[in-house]
């Protein structure tokens, strides 16, 4: 089947099947982490859409939003060699209008940890999310744990505004050496690259700790190894669901998560553990 690129809610209409829909979104630049959800939608739906939009309403003034990434035509080669359906890839004018007033607010979970260092990130990400859903109205909708708060905030979403939706996580996926895949890896040299490696191996060295303190700390060390080119942002162990801090007797599920700029690229990254086994 021909991959159909749908540039405005008109082609969006004309391309719609009936049966199951799953939908990818993306701000493109799709690297294999990308293609590892487009390869869980093709298997959960009659018709997978990925949508392409860089999303202004997602970047701070001072963030990186005209220099992000834009590589259409090798994105559309890879939608079309994981057997997408439909590639949506509105314009920023045609997703927002001009007078537009109402938008999603995140709330307080959207305030703490990745949403402290970006004010007003994750409102515009639920925004185009819900938007997105809207527009393409899919049954399924897959996002990636490697940007684990924005997966527990859209599921937060989906239960408080009762949309119809099911939301599936899909693993990060790595490099052979640990680096978490990015569209923003592109940015560093290699010197930044060996630098940015301290990220996964902090979360793996915490990962092999069982209480709090000692998770934090074995993470810590590793960050502080990695030396001034590493300049740490958060490092934050959190509930899962609602990113709360944990206590030093929480027993279950959590997630170390890391945000650090690497000669001048902000990279995050995330690995979920368990407290206090029994
Ligand atoms: P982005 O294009 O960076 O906005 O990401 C689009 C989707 O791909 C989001 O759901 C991300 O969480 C997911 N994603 C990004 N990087 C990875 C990765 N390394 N492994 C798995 N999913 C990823």
């Amino acid at each position: 089947m021909e991959l159909i690129v749908a540039r405005n809610r008109e082609d969006l209409v004309k391309a719609r099947v009936a049966g199951e829909v799953a939908l990818v979104p993306t701000m493109g630049a799709l690297h294999e982490g990308h293609r590892s959800l487009i390869r869980l939608a093709r298997a959960r739906a009659d018709q997978v859409v990925v949508s392409i939009f860089v999303n202004p309403l997602q970047f701070a003034p001072n963030e990186d939003f005209s220099r992000y990434p834009r590589t259409f035509d090798a994105d559309l080669d890879v939608c079309r060699a994981e057997g997408a359906d439909v590639v949506f890839h509105p314009s920023p004018a045609d997703m927002y209008h001009p007078d537009r007033q109402v938008s999603l607010c995140s709330g307080e979970m959207g305030k703490i940890v990745e949403g402290a260092s970006r004010p007003g990130h994750f409102d515009g990400v639920l925004t185009v999310v819900l938007k997105l859903f809207n527009l393409v109205q899919p049954h399924v909708a897959i996002f990636g744990q490697k940007d684990a708060q924005q997966l527990a905030l859209i599921r937060r979403m989906v239960a408080d505004l009762d949309v119809p939706i099911e939301i599936v996580g899909a693993p990060t996926v790595r490099e052979p050496d640990g680096l978490a895949l990015s569209s923003r890896n592109r940015y560093l040299s290699a010197g930044d690259r060996q630098v940015a490696l301290a990220l996964s191996r902090a979360l793996r060295q915490g990962k092999a700790e069982a209480t709090p303190s000692r998770i934090r700390a074995a993470a810590m060390a590793v960050l502080d190894a990695a030396g001034p080119e590493l300049d740490l942002d958060y490092l934050a162990l959190v509930d899962p669901a609602t990113f709360a801090e944990m206590g030093e007797s929480y027993a279950g599920p959590a997630v170390l998560a890391v945000a650090a700029r690497v000669g001048g690229t902000r990279l995050i990254d995330n690995v979920t553990l368990t407290l206090n086994p029994a």
